[in-house]
C-alpha cells in the first residue's frame, strides 16, 4: 500500500532526543525549544517565535493575546480543521463562517467585509495547502475595521506572500507541527508574534500565568502568578525531533517540490482536457508543496477515484467537512451569506500520497493510476 503521508524523519532526529535524555533535560524551554525558536525567527523574520504544543494551543492563546470576550464574532472560513474554530468557541465567541475562492479553496477576501459587524474582533485567514490568502487585501480590511489577524498558518511554514513569510504578517500566525505537517515533532506547534507588547503577556500565558521567563532570564529575583494562563510549552524530546528537521528543512522543501512539481506536469495535459483541475498558485505567491489535490468534476466521480486507487494499493484521501454544516458548527457559529463554493468544491478535492522520502516508482503509480482511471472519462 502507498500510503498517503509519512511522518518525516532526516536521521539526526534520534541523536538529538538521546542527548536531551543523557542531559536529564527534558522538561519544556530548554536548549533545542529555544534552538528551535531561533531558528523559525530566522527563518521567517518574526519578531518572536514561542514552540507549543500544537498548532491548536498557538491559535488558542492568540485566542487569549486578541481578549476573545463570551459574544464577540470571528471571521474565518468553513473550509477548514476545527482547531481554527474551536480556539475561539473556547473563549465564547461566535464563529462566522465566509465562504471561500474556488482558486484556492481559501477564504474569499471580497466577501469578509459584508461579514463585519460592531461585535467582530478578528479575521482568522486560513492558508490552505500553503498557498497565502490575499493578505493585503485582508490586513486593509482589518486596519479599517479596527480587527486583528489571526492566521492559521498550520500548513504554511516555508512559504510566503510577496516575499513575507506566511505566519508574519496578521498580528499572530500559527504553525503545525502534527505529523501531517512538512515538519514534525508528532504534535506540536509554534505562535508567531508580530506586535512587541504581546511577546511578553504571550511568555506568561504560556508558561501557567506565570512571569518565569523572566526570572530565567534573570530580570526578576522570583517568579509568581500574574496572569491566567495554561501549559503550552512543548517537552524537549518533542522539540529535540524537530530541531533535526529544521536543520535540514531545505532538503525536505526539496524533495517534497519535487514531489508537486513531477505531479503537476503529469496531470497537465488531463486538465487541458477538462478532465481534473490543478492547484492553482497566485501571483506573489510562493508555496511550500505542503500539499497536492486535484479536482475531480463531483463528488461520485472523487469517491470512485478514492476506491479505484484503493483497488490498486493507493490511500487517497479527502477532508474538511464544512464546519458550518457540522454540529458544532451549528451550534457555534453561523454562515454568512451564500455557500456558492464551501460545500461544491470541498466535494470535488481529492489529496494525492505526498511527503518526504516518496520514490520515485510510488510516485510514478499514482501517477499511472490517476490517467488510467481517466483514461476512458
Ligand atoms: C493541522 C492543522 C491545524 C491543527 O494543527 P495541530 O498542530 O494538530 O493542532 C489547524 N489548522 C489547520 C488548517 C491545519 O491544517
Amino acid at each position: 500500500m502507498i500510503p498517503f503521508n509519512v511522518p518525516p524523519f532526516v536521521g539526526t532526529e534520534t541523536k538529538y532526543i538521546n542527548d536531551v535524555i543523557e542531559k536529564r533535560k527534558i522538561c519544556g524551554d530548554g536548549e533545542y525549544t529555544k534552538k528551535c525558536n531561533e531558528w523559525l525567527e530566522n527563518k521567517t523574520g518574526s519578531a518572536k517565535v514561542l514552540l507549543t504544543t500544537s498548532c491548536t494551543h498557538a491559535t488558542e492563546m492568540a485566542a487569549l493575546l486578541c481578549d476573545i470576550q463570551p459574544g464577540d464574532e470571528v471571521i474565518m472560513p468553513s473550509y477548514t480543521f476545527v482547531s481554527t474554530a474551536d480556539a475561539f468557541v473556547l473563549r465564547g465567541a461566535k464563529a462566522v463562517f465566509v465562504d471561500i475562492r474556488p482558486d484556492t479553496m481559501n477564504i474569499d477576501e471580497t466577501k469578509i467585509e459584508a461579514a463585519i459587524t460592531d461585535k467582530t474582533k478578528a479575521i482568522v485567514p486560513v492558508h490552505y495547502a500553503g498557498v497565502s490568502c490575499e493578505m493585503d487585501a485582508i490586513m486593509d480590511i482589518a486596519k479599517r475595521h479596527n480587527l486583528l489577524v489571526v492566521e492559521d498558518a498550520a500548513q504554511g511554514i516555508m512559504s510566503t506572500y510577496k516575499g513575507k513569510a506566511l505566519g508574519t504578517i496578521g498580528d499572530f500566525g500559527a504553525f503545525s507541527f502534527h505529523e501531517t505537517k512538512n515538519y514534525s515533532m508528532g504534535e506540536g506547534g509554534a505562535l508567531l508574534l508580530k506586535n512587541p507588547k504581546d511577546i511578553e503577556l504571550a511568555e506568561i500565558i504560556r508558561e501557567k500565568g506565570t512571569n518565569r521567563a523572566k526570572f530565567f532570564r534573570g530580570q526578576i529575583d522570583k517568579y509568581t502568578w500574574v496572569e491566567a494562563g495554561s501549559s503550552y510549552l512543548p517537552s524537549e524530546l518533542n522539540a529535540a525531533y524537530l530541531y533535526g528537521q529544521l536543520e535540514q528543512a531545505d532538503k525536505i522543501f526539496d524533495d517534497r517540490m519535487n514531489s508537486w512539481n513531477k505531479y503537476y506536469e503529469a496531470f497537465k495535459d488531463l486538465a487541458d482536457a477538462g478532465k481534473i483541475e490543478l492547484p492553482i498558485i497566485p501571483e506573489g505567491c510562493e508555496h511550500n508543496a505542503h500539499m497536492f489535490y486535484i479536482k475531480c468534476k463531483d463528488l461520485k466521480e472523487r469517491s470512485e477515484l478514492i476506491s479505484y486507487a484503493k483497488e490498486n494499493d493507493i490511500l487517497m484521501v479527502f477532508h474538511y467537512i464544512p464546519l458550518h454544516t457540522a454540529p458544532a458548527g451549528k451550534k457555534y457559529g453561523r454562515f454568512n451569506g451564500e455557500d456558492v463554493y464551501t460545500t461544491k468544491e470541498s466535494e470535488r478535492l481529492v489529496r494525492l500520497p505526498l511527503y518526504y522520502g516518496l520514490t520515485d516508482e510510488d510516485h510514478a503509480k499514482v501517477i499511472k493510476v490517476v490517467k488510467d482511471f481517466y483514461a476512458n472519462r
